[in-house]
C-alpha cells in the first residue's frame, strides 16, 4: 500500500474508478468512511494519518441489500405513505360511524386486515411429502384486507376508492387519486423520480431487486436538505439496464442539488462521464494498484494515457 493524499470535493459527485483490486474499496469503504465516523483522532483507522472532513456530519453507505425480511414490509409502509393514508381513511364519516381509528386501517395489526392470511396477502400450503408453497391468499386475493375495508371509500380521480384498491395500484396510478393529500403526493412523486413508478404500493419490499431497493432507500432523502451528508455507493450500476443507469445518475444529481456530497465506486463509463470529479486508482490490481493514476474532471482523466479508465473514456467520447 502506498501513501495517498486524496481530495474529494464537497457538494459534487466523485467517481472512484480503476481495475479490480486497484484499491477503490480500501480507499472509500475501509478508509474514508471509518475515518469520517471516528469521533476523535485516536479512533482513526491505524492506516489513516489524518482526515479533514470539512462540514461532513454524516456518512451514509447506500447499499443494495433487500429491504425487510418478510412480506409485511411494502413500498407503502417503507416510504411512510401508508401511515398518511391510514389517517386519511380514519377521517371518513363511515370510519367514524364504525368507531374505526387509523390503527384499524393497518393491514399488519388493524381490525380490517384479512383474517385468513392476517394481512400478509399469502398463505402457506402444507402439502404432505412436498416442500411448503406460498400462494396468494384465496380470501383477499393478495389484497391483505378483509371485506369490511371495502366499505370505506375516499373520493378519487374517477369515483370513490377503498384503501385495498389504492394498495393494488402502481405508484403512477395512485398519484391521481390522492391529490388532496400533500405528503402522500410528495412521496409518490419522489418514487416516480427514482424510476419506481411501476411498483404497486402493496409490493413486498424483500422481493425488490438490488437496484430497486437502493433507490427506494433514497426516496425519503430527496425532499430534505442534505448539506453535511456524504452518500457512498459501491458499484450501484451493477446489473442495471442502461436506461436505469440514466435514472440513477439523475437521483445522484438530485442528492447533490439538495446540498449532499456523493462518492461512487464505479466502472460504468456513462456514470463516470457524468460525475464531476474522478479519482482513478491503479495502474493495475494487487501489487500494481494502490496509487492514484490521475484525479480530475472526466475530460482530464480521458486525456491521461496511463489510465485504463481514461483510455475507455476517450474511446467513448470519440467513437
Ligand atoms: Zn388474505
Amino acid at each position: 500500500m502506498h501513501a495517498l493524499d486524496v481530495t474529494i470535493p464537497r457538494g459534487r459527485i466523485t467517481a472512484v474508478t480503476g481495475v479490480s483490486g486497484s484499491g477503490k474499496s480500501t480507499l472509500v469503504l475501509d478508509s474514508l468512511i471509518p475515518a469520517l465516523r471516528a469521533t476523535e483522532q485516536a479512533r482513526l483507522p491505524s492506516h489513516v494519518t489524518s482526515i479533514e472532513g470539512a462540514g461532513i456530519e454524516k456518512a451514509s453507505v447506500v447499499d443494495a441489500t433487500p429491504i425487510g425480511v418478510n412480506v409485511r414490509s411494502t413500498v407503502a409502509t417503507y416510504s411512510g405513505i401508508l401511515d398518511e393514508l391510514r389517517r386519511a381513511y380514519a377521517k371518513l364519516d363511515s370510519a367514524k360511524a364504525a368507531g374505526l381509528s387509523a390503527r384499524d386501517f393497518s393491514y399488519n395489526t388493524g381490525s380490517l386486515r384479512c383474517p385468513r392470511c392476517e394481512g400478509t396477502g399469502e398463505i402457506t400450503l402444507d402439502v404432505q411429502f412436498l416442500p411448503d408453497v406460498d400462494i396468494a391468499c384465496p380470501d383477499c386475493e393478495g389484497r391483505r384486507y378483509g371485506p369490511d375495508a371495502e366499505a370505506h371509500r375516499r373520493p378519487g380521480a374517477d369515483g370513490e376508492i377503498a384503501l385495498p384498491d389504492l394498495m393494488a395500484m402502481t405508484v403512477a396510478e395512485a398519484a391521481g387519486h390522492v391529490a388532496d393529500l400533500r405528503k402522500v403526493t410528495t412521496r409518490l412523486q419522489a418514487l416516480q423520480e427514482v424510476g419506481l413508478g411501476y411498483l404497486t404500493l402493496g409490493e413486498a419490499t424483500p422481493a425488490l431487486s438490488g437496484g430497486e431497493a437502493q433507490r427506494l432507500r433514497l426516496v425519503s432523502e430527496l425532499d430534505r436538505t442534505q448539506t453535511g451528508t456524504l452518500f457512498v455507493f459501491d458499484e450501484p450500476t451493477i446489473g442495471l439496464h442502461p436506461l436505469d443507469v440514466r435514472v440513477l445518475i439523475g437521483v445522484l444529481q438530485r442528492l447533490v442539488d439538495q446540498g449532499g456530497t456523493v462518492v461512487v465506486i464505479e466502472h460504468d463509463l456513462d456514470a463516470i462521464a457524468n460525475s464531476d470529479h474522478v479519482i482513478d486508482m491503479g495502474p493495475g490490481g494487487g501489487v500494481d494498484g494502490g496509487r492514484i493514476v490521475v484525479a480530475g474532471t472526466p475530460n482530464q482523466v480521458a486525456d491521461e494515457k496511463d489510465s485504463v479508465t481514461g483510455r475507455y473514456l476517450a474511446k467513448e467520447a470519440s467513437p
